[in-house]
């Protein structure tokens, strides 16, 4: 064994020299990296197995309890400690494998999308179950991409005895932007260096600072009133769907004069029961989103006034739930410019003939003119923007305050396609999805070995998170001590579909793939009758 001095010494010097020729750009992985590639490659069947089997299970958030299942067997089979139900949410999971420093957390999103259900690798309209969820955002990649990357570092470290704690961790319910500002909160991530947090898209790159996009407050407001006969003493009555409704008309005024950035939605949560009764009970769940934290809590107190003239105009009470929660992101330069050099020499996969004509038949399904295919050409690191851009959000921003942070996005879908939609389930059980998450898994492991073998990196990170992102900006969560995690949420759907689902669950012991199965000729282009395999 060789003394530690001289072997960081080594260590360093080799560190130095793969630095070097991984500046060039797409220059080829060596030394670790490259037997870092290859396992990832070997593994290819378990990154196809992990995919098909969560897009068969179609979980919607807070009941991704066949997933946890499935992942957290997988995880225990190859030594991880699992605790399962963190943060008092039970579909959650911490799995942990190895000792000391850095202590470097993977995580990436599982839960599925309300009636996106889908048949995989047709290019035409076909639920698999009609009104059933699906994966119609891709949810059912990510942990493939971040275990198959863990088991390939945890040989490594193994073997050459490296030092260093592999976390993987799952965005439960993150359709509801529901459990990250509560794993923050509880203090999951205190102890934790770096995470790589990874969302499939359809380019591979990663970005740094501010990003694109929103936070928000996600809050239901629950009204009671008093009830009575909707025809016989209608004057006795003091309806709590009134108080729903006249709050909706008081906030679709007050947009005018919000800040074009700010982005905001409802649903009626509860409209009433039937009509002859007046409604005692009524709610409705707002998402109030902005792209600064202070303005997002600016816009929630001017609906909360507006929930409040609405019980008074009504004589009714309201009260308010926190559903979920989500800070506007902020991503970690130095990791991101480690994680694209790593995305240089991985490049983007090679996609076959049929890739490219099944992803050219989904955009034209979706109305594209001229369709693209699968894209062939790295979009780069994106940098800060200029001028913010509203949109959607993620509850990644509230870990990404609380320790430094970089997403991933790994190309394991098709441009072009509706987002939260059943078109965007159509490529996630097959090889397209199959090969960019073996892209993913890749950089992932390059980049948790970067932060491994040069403790520099980490250091770096550390300091543009004291010293740069939370130099003027003080986290301060949207959620209290007492705020609960709305668990209960998507119960009912999930137990309404879930014997339907079952008979489809992926049986990877008797078909090579999910497809397979199915009974699918890959890609399916044009509707002809499935005949499912038995
Ligand atoms: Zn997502």
């Amino acid at each position: 064994m060789l003394p530690s001095r001289l072997f960081n010494a080594l260590l360093l010097s080799l560190l130095a020299s793969t630095s070097l020729a991984q500046t060039a750009p797409g220059a080829p992985f060596t030394g670790l990296k490259a037997e870092m590639a290859s396992s990832i490659e070997a593994k290819a069947k378990m990154t196809q197995e992990i995919i098909d089997t969560l897009f068969s299970f179609s979980e919607l958030g807070f009941q991704e309890f066949e997933t946890q299942r499935y992942l957290t067997e997988l995880l225990a089979a190859n030594d991880f400690d699992i605790e399962l139900g963190v943060s008092n949410i039970p579909s959650s999971w911490w799995a942990s494998w190895g000792s000391g420093e850095p202590v470097i957390a993977l995580g990436s999103d599982v839960d599925g999308i309300p009636r996106a259900s889908q048949m995989p690798g047709v290019a035409y309209r076909q639920p698999m179950i009609e009104g059933a969820p699906g994966h119609g955002e891709g949810h059912n990649s990510g942990q493939a991409v971040n275990i198959v990357a863990a088991l390939a570092v945890k040989e490594i470290m193994g073997r050459e005895n490296l030092p260093g704690t592999i976390v993987l961790w799952p965005g439960i319910a993150e359709e509801l932007l529901a459990t990250k500002a509560w794993y923050a909160r509880d203090g999951l991530f205190d102890s934790v260096d770096a995470v790589l947090f990874t969302h499939v898209s359809n380019n591979m790159n990663v970005s740094w600072g501010d990003a694109r996009g929103t936070g928000l407050v996600s809050v239901e407001y629950l009204f009671d009133g008093v009830a009575a006969h909707g025809a016989g003493d209608p004057w006795k009555g003091r309806s709590a769907l009134d108080a729903v409704e006249i709050m909706n008309v008081g906030w679709n005024f007050r947009r005018e004069h919000l800040h074009p950035l700010q982005r905001s939605h409802y649903v009626i949560s509860n409209g009433g029961d039937q009509p002859n009764v007046v409604p005692s009970f009524a709610s409705v769940w707002y998402f109030i989103r902005e792209i600064t934290a202070e303005n997002i809590m600016e816009n929630f107190a001017t609906l909360q006034r507006v929930a409040e003239g609405a019980a008074m105009m009504t004589d009714t009470t309201v009260s308010r739930k926190i559903v979920g929660a989500a800070w506007p992101r902020h991503f970690n330069r130095p990791i991101a410019l480690a994680m694209n050099e790593n995305i240089k020499a991985v490049g983007l996969p090679t996609w076959s003939e049929d890739d490219q004509r099944f992803a050219k038949a989904l955009q034209t399904l979706m109305g594209s003119d001229n369709p693209q295919g699968l894209a062939t050409d790295l979009s780069g690191i994106a940098e800060p923007l200029e001028t913010p851009v509203s949109g959607g959000s993620d509850d990644i921003g509230d870990i990404s305050w609380n320790v430094p942070t970089v997403t991933l996005r790994y190309p394991a879908n098709v441009s072009g396609l509706q987002g939260h939609h059943w078109s965007s389930a159509m490529a996630m059980a097959t090889p397209i999805a199959h090969k960019g998450a073996t892209a993913g898994a890749k950089v992932v492991a390059a980049t948790m070995l970067d932060l491994i073998q040069d403790p520099s990196l980490v250091s770096d990170a550390q300091t543009y998170f004291d010293d740069v992102q939370t130099a003027e900006v003080q986290y301060e969560p949207f959620i209290g001590p007492d705020d609960e995690p709305a668990i209960e949420k998507n119960a009912e759907i999930m137990a309404q579909f879930k014997p339907r689902l079952e008979e489809l669950y992926y049986d990877a012991s008797r078909f090579d793939t999910y497809l397979d199965q199915l009974g699918i000729e890959y890609p399916q282009l044009e509707p002809n009758l499935i005949q499912r395999n038995q």
